[in-house]
């Protein structure tokens, strides 16, 4: 059924996913509940309501429902930038003189400039239908909270990002978009909260971290009538959301008959990966297909590849709920020298488990080898990547380079998450020759477990 396959595969309109897929219904081992950062109880709906959106509860605590449906407000969002294309990599292929089949479907398509508007739209959506005045977020590179400044936007929702202070410095652009959009940022930690305050009297000129931003945001919507938090990564809602870029892509595969080998995608918060191998993953817990999976993250902050599986804090201020999953501690900052992006300390839930029970694999790269991928993707296919995604273009072409050796044709699909046109502080530093490689030590690491919170076994 092999037809002659086009450099891109596109899907109609017609053809988009009407469903999300939410890949713990087919789970046995489900992950592990949310827990009460006080009691050490299991979160229930109305200890969330506070927090985050009534929806929203609902999705993170279900996994049961296999297929949800995308609201048409939602879907009809989604038309103004999807389907995203399936494009192979002829170029890249040629360029490897490889056997390997390379396919890679690009989320960069929209103004955010990558995957995070598709979880934007449908958590400001679900705020909008409560009848919520607006949200409140933490942003670190910039492309959470631009993705949300433009869902809000579109809504007529309020937006307050706070924003990892070094980022806010040094990435003047994307603030800039936010604003553009109409929402409000501050630099992180900040005056505005009681959690910011401590932060910034324990540690005064700090840099921020995405942890602090989030118990900043956290603190501020919990605190104002008609606000809820939103996340951009690590929740399972949201990559229930990110389903969609795995069923585009299964979609398109079908109908040329393409049976992927390898899936690849990079792991900051898990959640284009977790989207990206949703479809094929289920397939695989269901015994109809078997894929390799193949997570990637900066050696610099390696939560699957070094990390812990434990309960620990989603932020450094410790309030909110306790997840298990890897982690490196919500005490782990990587080091300054790191510049590639994917700087969560954990990982998001449903990964975790699936990584623990052996159903995927992970490794973990040095920024320089991401962006010499990174160059080499963009001499050849045309689109600077960013280098979040560059992590997966690294181990793309390293399995690909492996086909070379073998002779054998394997079939590999990544996930190209965004594009890059907002890091160019970090390609410079790159064309300079002046990127290292930061990998930190068993001691370094040791500092940030020893801040695990000890939870009673149950
Ligand atoms: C945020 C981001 C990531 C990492 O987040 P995940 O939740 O792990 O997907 C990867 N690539 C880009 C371009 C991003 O903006």
């Amino acid at each position: 059924m092999n037809k002659e396959i086009p450099y891109k595969i596109y899907l109609e309109e017609s053809e988009m996913p009407k469903s999300w897929y939410n890949l713990r219904a087919d789970m046995k081992n489900k992950p592990a509940p949310l827990l009460n950062p006080k009691t050490f109880e299991p979160m229930t709906y109305e200890d969330l309501r506070p927090v985050f959106c009534d929806e929203l509860i609902r999705q993170e605590l279900d996994d049961q429902t296999a297929y949800i449906p995308i609201p048409d407000e939602i879907r009809n969002f989604y038309k103004m930038y999807r389907p995203a294309p399936l494009v192979r990599a002829y170029c890249l292929e040629e360029k490897l003189q490889t056997p390997a089949k390379i396919y890679y479907k690009f989320e960069g398509n929209n103004t955010s400039g990558s995957h995070k508007l598709n979880s934007a739209i449908a958590q400001a959506y679900y705020a909008k239908k409560q009848g919520l005045k607006g949200v409140t977020t933490e942003t670190g590179a910039g492309q959470w909270g631009t993705a949300l400044s433009m869902a809000c936007a579109y809504l007529g929702l309020d937006c307050n990002v706070f924003m990892v202070k070094v980022s806010y410095e040094q990435k003047p652009f994307r603030r800039e978009v936010m604003r553009t959009y109409g929402a409000s940022v501050t630099p992180s930690p900040s005056e505005t909260t009681k959690v910011g305050r401590e932060i910034l009297k324990k540690h005064p000129g700090t840099g921020g971290s995405l942890g602090c931003a989030i118990s900043e945001a956290v603190e501020s919507a919990s605190e104002r009538e008609g606000y809820r938090y939103v996340l951009g990564s690590v929740l399972n809602q949201v990559m229930l959301h990110q389903s969609i870029i795995g069923l585009e892509t299964k979609a398109a595969l079908d109908k040329y008959g393409v049976v992927p080998d390898i899936i690849i995608g990079c792991a900051g918060g898990g959640s284009n990966l977790g989207g990206l191998i949703a479809p094929f993953m289920g397939e695989k817990l269901r015994g109809e297909r078997d894929y390799r999976f193949i997570a990637v993250e900066p050696a610099s902050c390696p939560s699957l590849t070094r990390g812990k599986f434990a309960y620990d804090y989603c932020d450094t201020g410790m309030v909110c709920p306790l997840s298990k999953m890897y982690t490196l501690g919500s005490g782990f900052i990587p080091s300054s020298s790191h510049s590639g992006g994917l700087r969560y300390h954990g990982m998001n839930s449903v990964l975790s488990q699936l990584y623990d029970d052996g159903l995927m694999e992970a490794v973990s790269v040095e920024q320089t080898s991401v962006f010499e991928a990174a160059q080499m993707f963009a001499k050849v296919e045309g689109i600077l990547p960013a280098p979040e995604s560059s992590h997966a273009i690294r181990v793309a072409i390293n399995e690909a380079l492996k086909c070379k050796e073998t002779g054998e044709e394997k079939t590999i699909v990544f996930g190209l998450t965004g594009t890059g046109y907002f890091d160019m502080v970090a390609y410079q530093k790159y064309n300079d020759g002046l990127m290292s490689d930061y990998i930190p030590t068993d001691e370094d690491l040791a500092v940030g477990f020893a801040g695990l919170p000890i939870v009673p076994e149950k």
